[in-house]
């Protein structure tokens, strides 16, 4: 009963970045601020999301962004 066994990477897709093609990403946060205003404690905080960036270029992938709030947060080439 371990679905960790049948799980084929072969016939997995490999994640390769939209920019330069790289397959290989590291783990990357981006800080979110919260400011006394909106925060619920009433104090300023940083809450940091974990994210991987591509190795090659640095770019984080659009799909880990997606539906975070956290696009705004990286600067786009559009
Ligand atoms: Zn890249």
């Amino acid at each position: 009963m371990d679905t960790q066994t049948s799980i084929d990477l072969s016939k997995m897709e490999t994640m390769k970045c939209e920019q330069c093609g790289s397959s290989l990403f590291s783990i990357a946060y981006i800080i979110k601020r919260i400011s006394a205003i909106m925060s619920p404690t009433g104090e300023e905080s940083i809450v940091p999301v974990q994210v991987y960036s591509c190795d090659g270029c640095s770019k984080v992938p659009e799909v880990l962004l997606k539906g975070s709030g956290l696009s705004d947060a990286i600067e786009t080439s559009e």
